[in-house]
């Protein structure tokens, strides 16, 4: 994402607040809150379903005020409120400070080592975890990829300084 936006590319995303409703419609959803809706307010109609905030973000988004009463809200608003619920529109214009980042994307490519994670440049280089052009989605991914590595890297170092073979072929 960093990269398209480095580029000067316009990113637009869209929010599903509710993923396991798919298939579900509004006015199945909403039945029993329809049977009741009078004196409510449009924020009152669609308590309980998202958080306030959000709420009110998709109230106002469809055209209709979170104070105003539901009972003489546009029905076709109110249908337009679950709608952006599950798909609320985004334009995403950056993203947190590298200091935030959990991982950083680039590094040494994986052709200019071998499988011990030697550099083929520079003999006697080790290479490990993000140093190397491997990144991963959040999920331990990234950690599996610094222990294992790190494995592997040190234990070839450690022959390598002991002149012991670890057994592995470089290629
Ligand atoms: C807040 C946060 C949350 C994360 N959560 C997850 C997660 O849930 N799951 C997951 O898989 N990954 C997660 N990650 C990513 C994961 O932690 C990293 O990908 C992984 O730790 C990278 O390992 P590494 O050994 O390559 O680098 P690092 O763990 O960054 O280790 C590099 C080490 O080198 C040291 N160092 C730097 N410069 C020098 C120097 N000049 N001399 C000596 N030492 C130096 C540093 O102090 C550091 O100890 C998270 C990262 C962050 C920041």
């Amino acid at each position: 994402m960093n990269q398209l936006l480095a580029r000067g590319r316009k990113l637009r995303a869209e929010l599903d607040f509710f993923p396991q409703y798919e298939g579900l419609a509004y006015e199945q959803l909403c039945r029993q809150r329809l049977k009741r809706v009078d004196g409510s307010t449009v924020e009152a109609f669609f308590t309980g379903m998202l958080h306030k905030k959000i709420m009110n973000v998709c109230i106002r988004q469809a055209g209709l005020s979170p104070e105003q009463e539901a009972a003489e809200a546009d029905p076709e608003k109110l249908r337009r409120v679950f709608a952006l619920c599950r798909r609320l529109p985004f334009t995403i214009t950056g993203s947190h400070p590298f200091e935030s980042a959990q991982v950083c994307r680039g590094g040494v490519s994986l052709r200019e080592v071998d499988l011990q994670l030697q550099s083929r440049r520079c003999e006697g280089l080790y290479l490990a975890g993000e140093l190397l052009h491997v990144d991963g989605r959040c999920g331990g991914y990234n950690l599996q990829w610094a222990w294992a590595s790190g494995s592997i890297a040190g234990a070839a170092a450690g022959m390598r300084r002991t002149g012991k073979k670890t057994g592995k072929s470089n290629d």
